[in-house]
């Protein structure tokens, strides 16, 4: 589409098209900026405080997702009905639905995100390299053509050097997706991912890379206006996760020398630009030891852990992202952009790490954080939440409650503030991983940045 159409207009009302924290983050900066905000609700969240906090609101349908957040006509018509102009997926449910961004280019109402074919390019991770191959941007040595032979595989396998990574072009969440150790062991695996894949995407095209024993998950925030400018935000460790869903993340990331964070910046900036992006996204690479990095994907949204950006920066990302929406050329250029200290992000999730994290339930008697009891500095501290003293959390949505969010001079400082402010979190009523998240923030070897994607598992000793 072209660039003077609806896709970047003003407009004056924005719908939030989510839920939970991401939804009342967004208003926040929306309402400072003037705009009217309209949420919309399942009926499970009828008294949420997203809905609590818009100026309008209106009703999608039941509690499940696919019958209320994921109903892209509903979420549609909730826009024409109250004259948003605008729309904010926050992340997860339509953020990345290219039917979703098509169907509001139809009804001329802006995406705050990308146009449809970026998220398109994205979408499949088979034809994302051969794009970002072109695009100049590192990739994991592996194999990602057309050709889906067993025997060819096989043959790419063995160049590669084993351990290799299977892993379903059409995948996402770590479904489709297997270690080879050997290659004895390759068409086994090849099967078992082929039906995976097959089951979860009804695709069965595979790709293989070579797997990296000990890789840091770093990404960078990218982004672009409509008038061909782009810039990077830096870059954000998230090696510690669980189950590949991260836990705490950081930036920026420990380590990282002015010449490597400069490399890895224009690579994602180069990536975005190669697909025509518009808005905020990230670039997530594979770090090894060694300070080579890969591309693993783009993530076409605003992340989860935008706020450690937001801290090292002074820049409100949504803010940057509505701008963009309206058709303004980024705020800043990127010789204007700096890092200021360090942040960490703790992601607080309604679980039980002592039942193998399953998911909790029930009235929250108490949500609070008292910061002067502390003795913390408000502008050191920020709580992300979509919840307060009273609401109910139901099994309907994602078990993350809220995000915490601390600033200090350097990594030590920005520690001692989290662990802190993880001790002032007073949560009543429902089980948290709050302990959990104390155990990873007061670890040594967390302590001294020994990171990567298996920092979790390596720890297990010491961390349950
Ligand atoms: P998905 O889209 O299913 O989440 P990704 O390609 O993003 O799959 O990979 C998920 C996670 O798997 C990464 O965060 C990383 O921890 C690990 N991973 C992916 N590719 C490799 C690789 N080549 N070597 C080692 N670990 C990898």
């Amino acid at each position: 589409m072209s660039q003077n159409d609806s896709r970047t207009t003003p407009f004056d009302t924005l719908l939030v098209a989510n839920r939970g924290e991401i939804a009342c983050r967004v208003m926040r900066t929306a309402r400072a900026m003037g705009l009217r905000t309209v949420a919309v609700y399942s009926d499970a969240d009828a008294n949420a405080r997203h809905v609590r906090e818009a100026d309008e609101a209106v009703r999608l349908g039941p509690a499940a997702a696919r019958e209320s957040y994921l109903k892209v006509e509903a979420v549609v018509e909730a826009a024409k009905r109250t004259g948003a102009g605008a729309i904010h997926p926050g992340y997860g449910f339509l953020s990345e639905n290219g039917a979703f961004v098509e169907a509001l280019d139809a009804a001329g109402i802006t995406f705050v995100g990308p146009p449809a074919s970026a998220i398109a390019a994205m979408g499949d991770k088979s034809a994302a390299k051969a794009r970002m191959a072109n695009a100049g941007v590192p990739l994991v040595p592996g194999y990602h053509g057309d050709d889906q032979d067993d025997a060819l595989l096989k043959t790419e396998a063995d160049k590669i050097g084993y351990p290799v990574l299977l892993k379903a072009s059409a995948g996402g969440g770590g479904k489709g997706m297997r270690v080879v150790e050997a290659p004895e062991q390759f068409q086994a695996a090849l099967d078992g991912c082929r039906r995976e894949s097959q089951a979860a995407f009804g695709d069965t095209r595979m790709l293989i890379e070579k797997y990296l024993t000990q890789p840091r998950h770093v990404e960078v925030q990218v982004f672009c206006d409509s008038h061909g400018n782009g810039v990077y935000l830096f870059e954000r460790d998230c090696s510690v996760q669980r189950r590949h869903q991260k836990v705490l993340e950081e930036a920026p990331a420990p380590g990282m020398t002015a010449e490597l964070r400069r490399e890895m910046g224009e690579a994602a900036v180069r990536a975005a630009k190669e697909i025509g992006y518009v808005g905020a996204g990230t670039v997530e690479f594979l770090l090894d030891k060694d300070g080579s990095f890969y591309f693993m994907e783009m993530n076409t949204r605003l992340q989860v852990e935008h706020p450690v950006t937001e801290m090292i920066t002074g820049q409100d990302l949504v803010e940057w992202q509505l701008r963009v929406a309206m058709g303004e050329a980024l705020p800043l250029q990127q010789d204007e952009l700096t890092i200021t200290g360090h942040s960490f992000e703790a992601r607080l999730y309604a679980e039980d790490p002592e039942q193998d994290f399953l998911p909790a339930t029930g009235k929250l008697e108490r949500f609070a954080m008292d910061l002067k009891g502390a003795g913390l500095d408000p502008r050191q501290v920020r709580l992300d939440s979509g919840v307060e003293t009273g609401d109910a959390v139901s099994m309907h949505y994602d078990p993350m409650l809220a995000k915490l969010i601390v600033h200090g001079d350097d990594r030590e400082q920005a520690l001692a503030t989290l662990n802190r402010a993880l001790a002032a979190l007073d949560v009543q009523g429902v089980v948290t991983n709050r302990a959990f998240l104390q155990r990873l923030a007061t670890h040594p070897a967390f302590r001294n940045a020994e990171l990567d994607t298996r920092f979790i598992e390596k720890n297990e000793a010491t961390l349950f």
